[in-house]
């Protein structure tokens, strides 16, 4: 199927921002089921609800024509996806000709048979997602997750050339004792690390609130061990960086809670349903699949356009009593 002439239109939403990041959950399922993000037992969408692998490369084609300059892929866990190998390298062909970088979000237990692959079609760098090196706690965190098994993707995605930025939630109570010793180990692994403030996204069966951590406090904590200074580094997405005195480790800092960035905001999601969210906190979509299965992808371009004038201006997370889930949707529908 060919693309007719895209809107030359750069994508710009009603307050002005320049939107050329996707984010593209290729998947709702996962092999964990993290207290956080997920419920313990979740129902995942039927297969024939879920785009193709042609049907995410057509959008991506187009979203690319339209001036997305950056995707990244993610889910749910994006490896639990039989086809994602092929996806990867079908997207990892605009790589230089419109596209600027494809990277993946992953939890990287599946990660040492994939990492080679990905480096073939062009990914250059992964965020993996570890809350704790105790495997004890590992597993009490994603339900039954094996540490060992993430630590082979590690190894593997270092020996493939790949560079690993480490994402860790910040949970009271369940790993704030591990945010230094994280953070001097990926010093010494040659990774970065964002922390991440726990958003109200989804019914997971748990209270976020009792472990609800403000990374402020973590500075203040950390910053009595090695001093932090904010530096310009900018991967494209949310995280806001800091250098520490006496490492080569970037400390990332995603505070949707107590610093929101929606301000400058250029990214838009798409679930793997083919809704396009412009905001991972509100509930406002565009449907693409329907039109794209009906119309074909002549029907989706118009669609873009709707799309970017529903961008609000801000998320509106709360977290605290009597505070809900801002949306209904879990993390891993939506994309993180
Ligand atoms: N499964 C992959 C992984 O865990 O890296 C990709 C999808 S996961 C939804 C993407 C990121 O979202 C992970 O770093 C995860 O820790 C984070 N995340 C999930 N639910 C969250 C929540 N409620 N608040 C903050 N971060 C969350
Ligand atoms: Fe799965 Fe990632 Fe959600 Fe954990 S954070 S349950 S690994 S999608």
């Amino acid at each position: 199927m060919a693309i007719a002439a895209p809107s030359s239109a750069p994508l710009v939403d009603g307050l002005g921002r320049r939107i050329s990041y996707l984010r593209i959950s290729v998947t709702d399922r996962c092999d964990l089921r993290c207290r956080y993000c997920m419920a313990e037992r979740m129902q995942f969408l039927p297969k024939d609800q879920v785009l193709t692998l042609e049907e995410i490369a057509l959008l991506a084609d187009l979203f690319i024509a339209r001036g997305i300059r950056r995707i990244r892929l993610t889910g749910g866990e994006p490896l639990v996806r039989r086809d994602i190998g092929d996806l990867v390298h079908r997207i990892g062909r605009h790589l230089g000709g419109g596209l600027d970088e494809l990277t993946l979000t992953t939890n990287a237990t599946r990660l040492d048979s994939h990492a080679e692959r990905l480096f073939d079609a062009g990914v250059r760098r992964i965020n993996v997602s570890l809350d704790s090196r105790d495997p004890d706690r590992f597993a009490h965190v994603t339900r039954g997750g094996r540490l060992d098994q993430v630590m082979a993707g590690l190894d593997a995605a270092r020996a493939a050339g790949l560079a690993v930025k480490i994402n860790m939630v910040a949970l009271k109570g369940v790993n704030d004792d591990e945010i230094l010793p994280m953070l001097r180990w990926c010093d010494t692994q040659g990774f970065d690390l964002s922390l991440i403030e726990t958003m109200p996204l989804g019914d997971t069966g748990e209270d976020r609130t009792d472990h609800y951590l403000p990374l402020t406090q973590v500075v203040d904590t950390l910053g009595a061990h090695h001093a932090l200074t904010p530096i310009a580094h900018r991967t494209g997405g949310p995280s806001r960086y800091h250098a520490v005195e006496g490492m080569r480790v970037r400390l990332g800092l995603i505070t949707p809670l107590t610093n929101n960035f929606c301000a400058d905001c250029n990214r838009i999601r798409m679930t793997c349903e083919g809704k396009i969210f412009m905001c991972l906190g509100h509930e406002d979509h565009v449907d693409f699949k329907a039109a794209l299965r009906e119309g074909g992808i002549d029907a989706v371009q118009p669609l873009i356009d709707r799309a970017l004038r529903l961008k609000p201006a801000a998320h509106d997370f709360r977290i605290g009593a009597g505070a809900r889930a801002a949306t209904a949707r879990h993390m891993s529908v939506t994309g993180g």
